[in-house]
């Protein structure tokens, strides 16, 4: 099979916008569809960190990722991380995870931070907690990336359909476009990149759902003298199925701050939210408590059954791709996730395994 001249890409986040500069850029005629506006999913709302997802999988794809930020017009991913620092009360919560970041990520260079080394690693912390300080997290905007994307597609030519609404329009096991505003849109290919919504749009019938929402509540809170640091409570690698209700973290950025966050199987009223979340957050930076609770937003992170994005062509609808799935991490390594699948559709290469569809 020739590889499409045109692809129809649904959903206008992180991967999709990527996907559409990657495709556009190797000459294929791009029509990205966005029910809503650019970046208006979690792509637009999320933390606003850059960092290493501790995934060996998704580590090669962060670190392409960092890449692909590094060469992106209009936006600006710090020079230098920030640094994380995973909190906990108790010694013994943290070591596990130190152990475990040692082993698999040296290049983090954990370091273990008794609870006075840790006030002076980082003032905005209170007393008592033992820290962990890696050598990843770059603050950003929440929806720059994605928007950088989408203006960098569009100068090559891709075209956006925002405000609406499309699904994929299959007949006898092939995808032959989308059918968007109630008229059928002929298209080479279908690229689905529409984060927890994909698996409704590719298997209406309900019977096929590797990626399912858990919801996330950030507080953006205004501080007179913000941590330097993207703060964690330790553990938050462990609660991506969404498990525990909330967790703490917290990633500054121009005298903002956003804390975080819920994970919950419904929808949240995110203004309900934001007092818990701040509260929380007291009991790791003292400070809060003066913090004035400006914003809160709500979204959806696209988790994937096994932490990892779904990556190629449905086996059994010819045409029909998708790039979903990557829960927490998306910002962190969406576009190189994209680019795989925009080089795997054109067949210049096959998808990896560990993050082929074809897994579920
Ligand atoms: C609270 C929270 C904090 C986070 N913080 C971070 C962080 O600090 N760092 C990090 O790396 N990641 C973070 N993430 C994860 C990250 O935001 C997501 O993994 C990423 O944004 C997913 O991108 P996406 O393009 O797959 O999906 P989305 O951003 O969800 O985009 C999908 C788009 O598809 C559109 N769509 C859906 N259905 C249709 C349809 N039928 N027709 C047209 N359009 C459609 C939606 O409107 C949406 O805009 C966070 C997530 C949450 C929830």
């Amino acid at each position: 099979m020739s590889p499409p001249t045109d692809v129809a890409i649904i959903g206008g986040g992180i991967v999709g916008c990527a996907a559409a500069a990657f495709l556009a850029e190797a000459g294929v005629r791009v029509d990205l569809y966005e029910q809503d506006e650019v970046a208006a999913g979690a792509s637009g709302r999320n933390s606003g960190s850059v960092q290493h997802p501790f995934d060996p999988v998704l580590t090669d794809l962060h670190a392409e990722t960092l890449r692909h930020y590094r060469d992106l017009n209009d936006f600006e991913l710090p020079p230098q991380a920030a640094g994380v620092l995973m909190l906990a009360r108790e010694r013994s919560v943290l070591e596990p995870s130190v152990a475990e970041v040692a082993r698999n990520s040296p290049e983090l260079a954990p370091e273990l931070l008794a609870p006075d080394e840790l006030r002076r690693v980082e003032p905005a912390v209170g007393p008592g907690l033992w820290g962990c300080r890696l050598d990843t997290g770059y603050p950003v905007r929440p929806g720059a990336a994605t928007r950088a994307f989408a203006k960098r597609a569009y100068a090559a030519g891709a075209r956006f359909h925002e405000g609406e609404t499309a699904w994929p329009w299959v007949i006898a096991g092939r995808a032959r476009g989308v059918l968007a505003a109630g008229v059928r849109r002929p298209a080479g290919a279908v690229l689905v990149a529409a984060g927890p919504w994909t698996p409704e749009l590719i298997d209406p019938t309900g019977s096929w759902r590797p990626i399912v929402p858990v919801w996330g509540v950030v507080a953006e809170v205004e501080m007179d003298a913000p941590p330097r640091h993207v703060l964690e409570e330790a553990g938050v690698e462990a609660v991506g199925g969404g498990g525990t209700a909330a967790i703490f973290s917290l990633v500054p950025a121009d005298g903002q701050v956003s804390i975080g966050s819920t994970f919950l199987p419904e929808e949240p009223d995110a203004p309900m939210w934001a007092p818990t979340l701040r509260r929380g957050g007291e009991r790791f930076v003292p400070a809060l408590r003066r913090g004035k609770v400006v914003g809160a937003r709500a979204c959806a992170r696209p988790q994937s059954f096994d932490g990892r994005p779904l990556v190629g062509e449905l086996p059994d609808v010819e045409g029909l791709w998708t790039a979903a799935g990557h829960g927490p991490w998306g910002i962190s390594a969406g576009p190189a996730t994209a680019r795989i699948a925009a080089e795997a559709l054109l067949g210049n290469i096959e998808v990896p395994a560990s993050l082929s569809v074809a897994r579920f």
